[in-house]
């Protein structure tokens, strides 16, 4: 909600600036006026949501309460990238498609009005080049978009495809630049577009460059690790060398393994001691993370970058429901530690639905919820299926009071939202960790 919010705020400042920019004294009607208004507007959303895009790419942390973490502002970044890819089409089609009808013999070639004075051009000499850059740099946008949705795409390969985005758009600001009409120089929605194209530059070029997260890394290495058969699940404990600013509960860092080849996000399953330990629970799922456990040794040097997120919990009062799908139970594991760590003591139900049941680790959350008194219920999903409103209300009967906190597979969350959300649970009580960035 809050991110559609910010989506169309951005939309809406960038359509009001260029409503009280345009020069409507020289509008005089017709297809070339209008595509004379719609080529800049297009043009200028495309770079505006690009550069938005582009600035979230950067993780900046300062706007990380208010967008909800960065798991959020990363589905934000999907949602400006597919924006621009939108309004870059637009612009495409704007520009061409009055040329076509013109050679198709359906449109007169635009006539510049008698007595009209020349519109000014600057950066005459480099307009043929603007133009021609900025149609390949439409065209690889075209692929590099379709490849990032394209969900089958290997991760790895998209990771560096990705990020010639930034390279790209300093290509198109160059573009912008030399054919953006003299009228909006001066107007008010050249001092928005200058800001946050000027911005989004530097971002682009601390992505090119490797900087991004540079400030939030930390070193440590590998103290101790056991991969769980039943769930393919591997603990990994983590020592750290440099001072770590400590973090909350539900917070998630990227590691990268010495000699691997790049940063993966994990949540921090253990809660903040000042001992410089963090702990991490890998499941298993793709190329990297299956072959996590066969390459890992003790000692190995790691490279911890965060702690990001805003999965947080909230307020201690008050009753809360966590439900947990599979290797989702790391941010609940790390807030009961958290929870024993205090001393505290807090009105809570754990659900934990898991397909895989391995003992040694079951008995881990076990233990942990027993040191936090917190009532843990296990869902062996093979046996008693997914959980849904009809179990809460045998297992958790008064769960409509508390707030909700989940993590699992994105599908299992979208059903239980709706199912609650339908039932009466406002949205602002339904909090959710996305384990995914994509
Ligand atoms: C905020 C957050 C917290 C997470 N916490 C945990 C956790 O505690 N335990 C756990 O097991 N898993 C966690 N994950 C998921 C974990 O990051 C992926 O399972 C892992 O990166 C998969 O890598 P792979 O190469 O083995 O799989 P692949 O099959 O290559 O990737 C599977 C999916 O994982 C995601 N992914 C892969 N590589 C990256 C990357 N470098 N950066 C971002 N996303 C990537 C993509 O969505 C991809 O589609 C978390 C993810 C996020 C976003």
């Amino acid at each position: 909600m809050r991110l559609k919010f910010v989506f169309a705020a951005i939309t809406a400042l960038v359509i009001a600036l260029w409503l009280a920019s345009v020069d409507w004294a020289l509008m005089s009607g017709g297809i070339w006026s209008a595509r004379g208004l719609l080529v800049p507007l297009t043009g200028i959303l495309a770079m505006a949501f690009m550069a938005a895009a582009i600035l979230l790419a950067a993780r900046p942390v300062q706007v990380e309460t208010a967008l909800g973490g960065l798991d959020k502002f990363y589905r934000l970044h999907k949602w400006l990238g597919i924006g621009a890819v939108v309004m870059a089409v637009l612009h495409w089609l704007v520009e061409k498609a009055p040329k076509w009808l013109v050679e198709l013999g359906w449109l007169a070639p635009r006539q510049r009005a008698a007595g009209a004075a020349a519109e000014p051009r600057p950066f005459a000499d480099y307009r043929d080049l603007a133009s021609d850059l900025g149609e390949w740099a439409f065209y690889l946008l075209l692929v590099l978009g379709a490849l990032a949705l394209w969900r089958r795409f290997p991760y790895h390969l998209f990771f560096k495809t990705h990020r010639l985005m930034a390279a790209l758009f300093l290509v198109l600001i160059f573009h912008t630049i030399v054919l953006t009409p003299a009228s909006y120089w001066t107007a008010p929605i050249s001092l928005l577009m200058i800001v946050l194209i000027g911005t989004a530059a530097v971002a682009a070029g601390m992505s090119i460059f490797g900087r991004i997260g540079k400030s939030h890394r930390f070193t440590g290495e590998v103290t101790d690790f056991h991969f769980h058969e039943g769930n393919s699940v591997l603990d990994v404990g983590v020592k750290l060398t440099t001072a770590w600013p400590g973090h909350a509960a539900g917070q998630f860092a990227f590691l990268k393994f010495a000699g691997t080849e790049r940063a993966h996000p994990f949540t921090i399953s253990s809660g903040w001691a000042n001992t410089g330990r963090l702990a991490f629970s890998i499941k298993g799922i793709g190329d990297y993370t299956r072959r996590l456990p066969g390459i890992i040794e003790v000692g190995q040097a790691i490279t911890v970058e965060g702690p990001y997120g805003r999965f947080d919990f909230g307020s201690a009062e008050g009753p809360q429901l966590w439900i947990a799908g599979g290797v989702g139970i790391t941010p609940f594991i790390a807030r009961m530690e958290a929870i024993t760590i205090a001393g505290q003591s807090q009105d809570v139900d754990l659900i934990y639905s898991t397909g895989a049941l391995d003992d040694a680790f079951i008995n881990e959350v076990r233990r942990a919820a027993d040191a936090a008194g917190v009532r843990l219920h296990i869902v062996d999903t093979g046996l008693e299926g997914f959980v849904d409103l009809a179990k809460l209300a045998v297992w958790t009967p008064g769960w409509r009071s508390a707030d909700v906190w989940f993590c699992g597979p994105s599908k299992f969350g979208d059903s239980l939202y709706q199912a609650m959300h339908a039932d009466g649970l406002p949205a602002g009580r339904f909090h959710r960790e996305l384990f995914d960035m994509r």
